[in-house]
């Protein structure tokens, strides 16, 4: 996301690490080799800088200056994603999508040794004790281990119906978690398909297992793959934009936040 490059002459050594500018934090990482400066904004609104060693602090000003409009413009859109998606509590009564529908969670005490998930009009979590309500940790490991699980059933479940449908069986079906990528299908006909999906309507979910199962008969995205993604998925175009417009809506699936770098 969002990246500057530019060159300005390089000279004289300083060897700061970070610099203040426009009331953000910007870090300074130097590369012996490095050419151009090039300037990056992560989701979560931390600053890199890349410069050469020898490169000046009053250089490093100047870029920044050269590219404050843009550095204000694309910190006040870090703000807003980071106002609408706040970092999970995992507290009772918060709100986790769950095939497209907000589930709140619930807590119930219960003997049981082991902290289990259940899906009902709520997500309900069965706790062996009191104490374990306050264990932010335990709960996510526990809610994540529980989307794995009804992520990588759903999609099989999916696959199996759409394959038929379509007479186009992968060799081999995975499942991962990449950050931005749904699915993948190989040359081999391996099929891989990102289990956080299961936070998406199903709907979306369709569409991306329609798409990996065309790539089986094309390998490209040509007139006649969108084709068939169309004779099988009519609702491919709003699902691709369900995806786009919605991709933080996943952040609470990552082990590590992008938006909430610094928040364990
Ligand atoms: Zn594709």
């Amino acid at each position: 996301m969002m990246f500057l490059k530019k060159t300005l002459p390089q000279h004289r050594f300083s060897p700061v690490n970070h610099v203040e500018f426009s009331g953000f934090s910007v870090e300074v990482v130097r590369k012996p080799y490095k050419r151009n400066m090039s300037l990056i904004i992560r989701p979560s609104g931390r600053m890199r800088v890349y410069v050469n060693r020898s490169t000046s602090v009053k250089e490093i000003y100047a870029f920044l200056r050269i590219h404050e409009k843009w550095i204000l413009r694309t910190q006040s859109e870090v703000r807003k994603l980071k106002e609408k998606y706040p970092p999970k509590k995992f507290m009772e009564g918060e709100e986790f999508l769950f095939l497209g529908q907000s589930k709140k969670l619930f807590f119930q005490e219960s003997p049981k040794k082991r902290i289990q998930f259940y899906l009902q009009d709520s997500l309900l979590v069965c706790l062996c004790s009191k104490g374990e309500r306050s264990n932010k940790e335990k709960i996510k490991k526990a809610l994540l281990d529980f989307y794995k699980k009804e992520g990588k059933k759903t999609l099989e479940q999916r696959v199996f119906l759409y394959a038929h449908q379509m007479q186009l069986y992968p060799k081999k079906l995975s499942f991962r978690a990449q950050k931005s990528l749904w699915g993948s299908c190989s040359s081999a006909k391996h099929i891989s398909l990102n289990w956080k999906l299961i936070a998406a309507p199903l709907w979306v979910l369709d569409y991306v297992v329609v798409h990996e199962l065309a790539h089986l008969r094309y390998h490209n995205h040509s007139k006649r793959f969108w084709g068939l993604v169309q004779r099988h998925c009519p609702q491919w175009q709003q699902s691709k934009e369900w995806l786009d417009k919605n991709r933080y809506e996943f952040e609470f699936l990552s082990v590590k936040s992008e938006l909430w770098e610094d928040v364990s």
